[in-house]
Formats: C-alpha cells, sequence, structure tokens
C-alpha cells in the first residue's frame, strides 16, 4: 500500500531532502523529536520490519550506514544519536513504509516511553 512517504519518493509532495541514492531517501521528519531529525527510508515499498526478507540485508545494512553518513555530515556523531526504526502498533509506527529515524543533537532519555 503506497503511503505519504511513496509520495515524497516520488516528488508529489515537498520534503527536505538532505540526501539521496537509487536506493534511499533522506529528508527532515516533519514533526522533530530532537534538533536533528532525519528520516532514511528505502525507496522500495516495504511495510515493517516484519516484512524485511533476505533479499533486504544489503538494503538495510545501506540505510544504517547513510544514517552514520548523514550524522558526520550534520555534526552529531561525535556527541552521539540514535537510531529507531519503530514496527506495528506496539512499536509507535505510524507510517507504513520501513524508515529509520535519525534524532540526535541533545542528549536523549532511555528507556524511551
Ligand atoms: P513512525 O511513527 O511511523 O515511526 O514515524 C513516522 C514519522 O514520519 C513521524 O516522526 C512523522 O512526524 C513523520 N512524518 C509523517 N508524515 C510526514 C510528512 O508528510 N513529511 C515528513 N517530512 N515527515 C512526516
Amino acid at each position: 500500500m503506497p503511503t505519504i512517504f511513496s509520495k515524497i519518493i516520488s516528488g508529489e509532495i515537498p520534503a527536505d531532502i538532505v540526501y539521496q541514492d537509487e536506493q534511499v531517501l533522506a529528508f527532515r521528519d516533519i514533526a522533530p523529536q530532537a534538533p536533528t531529525h532525519i528520516l532514511i527510508i528505502p525507496k522500495e515499498e516495504i511495510a515493517t520490519a516484519n516484512d524485511l526478507t533476505e533479499q533486504h540485508e544489503p538494503l538495510i545494512g545501506h540505510l544504517v550506514l547513510v544514517a552514520a553518513r548523514i550524522a558526520q555530515q550534520l555534526g552529531i556523531a561525535q556527541g552521539g544519536y540514535r537510531l529507531v526504526m519503530n514496527c506495528n502498533r506496539d512499536g509507535g509506527q505510524e507510517v507504513y513504509h520501513l524508515h529509520l529515524h535519525l534524532l540526535g543533537g541533545r542528549k536523549l532519555a532511555w528507556p524511551p516511553g
């Protein structure tokens, strides 16, 4: 099922894009929960982490590497950051297009609520 993120990928809906390549797109979250809050998404429509298969291993590795690179570029790598992938209702997932949250720029609480 296409989501709002498919429309961001196609350019139908604008987003503050910080990085993209053939496989992934990264853009600023519309409701940031930290001074830096980026969403890194695969261009392929995958609903949740439960839908990942072995064929997605390189893609997910790439997603994480891109997140770490963006953290470097935005100057939060040294201080630290958090990568979060919410899955389904109990995980707090709202958009059913797989995505990685990159959060940083402040001290983040643990455990999450
Ligand atoms: P989830 O709760 O599914 O892990 O995270 C979805 C995230 O997408 C939320 O942090 C929400 O603020 C963000 N989001 C939802 N709609 C839009 C949108 O249209 N544009 C952008 N840039 N972010 C969005």
